[in-house]
């Protein structure tokens, strides 16, 4: 497998990028987003898109849905930003439709084809959301956890990019310390950090690890 540096590809593309170019970006919680928008924001005019209907229960996905609301607000503030949240309706059906065609899906572990699934629906609903509402990119903040495949998410990415004709932000923002910053961000604008990734089988796996 081609060992493809994507962290690089996005600074090289960005480089000379002044803030204009409307990015979407797919946020699943804010303590990830803290780390991303930090690098981003100067980059792009950034919308974030709160997607996640993988979440369970409904007021664990509220709940992590208002910390990303409050990490925003307080950026907007301190550094008058006017970055928005879209958070489109809580509908779990799109999450099961994706995952249950995968063998086994309930009994897998994270990082096994489930989480493949799960991404391709996020990603996917925020590409075509980008595409009818005028964005020029769409991107995830997923690339930060450690326990997320950013070989798959660029895959996906660059696939949905080709079918749908939105450009995809390729990323890796685990590099450069990407989680680390997010959890020292996450200390300084006081924000909840949920203890595994989001479904229900992340809730009842032991194994399942913090995003
Ligand atoms: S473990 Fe996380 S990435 Fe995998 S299916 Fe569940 S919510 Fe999605």
């Amino acid at each position: 497998m081609i060992n493809i540096n994507y962290n690089l590809e996005m600074e090289n593309l960005i480089k000379d990028f002044k803030g204009d170019k409307k990015l979407l970006l797919h946020c699943c919680c804010g303590p990830c987003s803290t780390a991303v928008i930090t690098r981003l924001k100067n980059f792009f005019n950034v919308t974030v898109y709160y997607y996640n209907p993988c979440i369970h229960p409904q007021e664990e996905f509220e709940k992590r849905r208002d910390e990303q609301i409050k990490f925003i607000n307080e950026l907007n503030k301190t550094e008058k930003r006017h970055i928005k949240v879209i958070v489109p309706t809580y509908n779990t059906k799109t999450y099961f439709d994706a995952v249950s065609k995968v063998e086994n899906y309930e009994t897998l572990p994270e990082g096994k084809e489930r989480c493949y699934a799960c991404y391709e629906e996020r990603l996917k609903q925020t590409a075509i959301f980008a595409k009818e509402n005028g964005y020029e990119f769409f991107g995830t903040t997923l690339s930060v956890s450690p326990y997320k495949h950013s070989n798959w998410l660029n895959e996906i990415g660059l696939r949905l990019e080709k079918e749908i004709g939105v450009k995809f932000l390729v990323a890796d923002f685990k590099k450069k310390d990407g989680y680390k910053l997010s959890q020292e961000l996450s200390k300084k604008y006081n924000l909840y950090r949920q203890n595994y990734c989001g479904c229900v089988y992340s809730l009842k796996n032991s194994n399942c690890k913090n995003e």
